[in-house]
C-alpha cells in the first residue's frame, strides 16, 4: 500500500489553519530566511568513504563499497539528492520530505566537497535553538488527536516474538523507518528502527535472522533511539518539545489507558505541519 493511502492528514484542514492562524507562517519564514550553511554546526565530524574501500565484514569482506553501489544503482536509477549550502532551509525540508529521505548531503557546487549531512533532527534543533525569538504559531496548542499531524491508521508494528527477518520484510514492504515493537496485547514495549539494522552488521549476526525481536533488542549495542511516547490529549507543542529534547526521530502515539499503539508522529510529520503546510505544500502526500 502506498504511503498516501495510509495518511490521515487533511490538506484542506491545513490550508485552513494557515489562513486562520496569523502566526502559522512564522516558522516557514524563518526557514526561508536561513541557509543550509547556517544549520551546519561549527564543529562536527564527517566521515567520507573511498568507494574502493573493502567492506570489513565476515563473508562480505570481498566486497567493495563500489560493488554495493553498482548493485544498488541497477535497482534504483535515482541519482544522489543533495543541496547547496546557499539553498534555504525551507528547500532542505522540502527535499527531505518530497524524496522521503533521511539524510541530505550539503555539497559545495564549486568544489564538489561534502560539507555536512543535514537531517530532520538537525533542522528541528536549529529551529529549536531560536524558538524564543520566533512567535509560536497558535496551531501548536491543538491537541494531537484533533490536529491530524502524524499517521493514525494502519501503523506497521512488530510483535516482540516475531523474528528479525519479519522486521526486515516489513521495512521493505511498508517502506517505514521504524516499527513499534508490541506485546500480545498491542502494548508498545520498544522501537526497532532501520538504523538498528546496523547492529546486525556490527555484531555479525546478519546471518541469524531467525532471532526474535526480543533477543535482537537485548543485544543491540550501537546507539539506541528509545521509544518515546506521546498521548492523544497532549498538544502539538508538547510533542515538538519532547521530540526535540529527546533528539529522536519519532514519537509513538499511545492510548493513555493501556499504552496500545494509536499512531506515529515523526519529524517528517511535524516539519510538514510547521513549515510546508503553511506554504500550502504537502510533500508527504506527493
Ligand atoms: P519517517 O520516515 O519516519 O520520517 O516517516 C514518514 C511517514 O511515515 C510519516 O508520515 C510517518 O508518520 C509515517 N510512519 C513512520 N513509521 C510508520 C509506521 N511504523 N507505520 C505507519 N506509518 C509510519
Amino acid at each position: 500500500m502506498r504511503k498516501a493511502d495510509t495518511h490521515t492528514r487533511d490538506p484542506t484542514l491545513w490550508n485552513l489553519y494557515a489562513v486562520t492562524d496569523s502566526g502559522a507562517e512564522a516558522y516557514l519564514n524563518f526557514m526561508k530566511k536561513h541557509r543550509c550553511y547556517d544549520a551546519i554546526p561549527t564543529s562536527c565530524k564527517l566521515v567520507i568513504f573511498d568507494t574502493a574501500l573493502q567492506v570489513q565484514i565476515y563473508e562480505l569482506e570481498d566486497h567493495k563499497i563500489q560493488t554495493w553501489r553498482d548493485v544498488y544503482l541497477q535497482i534504483y536509477t535515482q541519482s544522489l539528492i543533495s543541496i547547496s549550502p546557499e539553498a534555504s532551509l525551507f528547500d532542505a525540508v522540502y527535499s527531505l520530505l518530497k524524496h522521503k529521505i533521511h539524510r541530505l548531503p550539503v555539497i559545495d557546487p564549486e568544489t564538489g566537497n561534502v560539507l555536512h549531512i543535514l537531517t530532520h533532527k538537525r533542522i528541528l534543533k536549529f529551529l529549536y535553538i531560536f524558538r524564543d525569538t520566533i512567535p509560536r504559531p497558535h496551531f501548536l496548542q491543538r491537541k494531537i488527536a484533533e490536529a491530524g499531524v502524524g499517521t493514525f491508521r494502519d501503523i506497521a508494528t512488530i510483535q516482540q516474538t516475531a523474528t528479525v527477518y519479519d522486521a526486515l520484510s516489513l521495512f521493505v514492504e511498508r517502506r517505514v523507518s521504524a516499527l513499534p515493537v508490541v506485546d500480545e496485547k498491542g502494548k508498545v514495549v520498544a522501537l526497532y528502527s532501520r538504523f538498528d539494522v546496523i547492529n546486525l552488521a556490527a555484531q555479525k549476526t546478519y546471518n541469524n535472522l531467525s532471532m526474535s525481536m526480543m533477543q535482537a533488542l537485548r543485544r543491540r549495542r550501537c546507539f539506541v533511539e528509545g521509544v518515546i511516547k506521546c498521548y492523544p490529549d497532549e498538544t502539538l507543542e508538547t510533542a515538538v518539545d519532547r521530540i526535540a529534547q529527546a533528539e529522536v526521530h519519532r514519537l509513538v502515539l499511545v492510548d493513555r489507558g493501556d499504552d496500545t499503539v494509536r499512531g506515529i508522529i515523526s519529524l517528517s510529520d511535524l516539519l510538514q505541519a510547521m513549515i510546508l503546510s503553511p506554504a500550502g505544500i504537502d510533500a508527504l502526500l506527493a
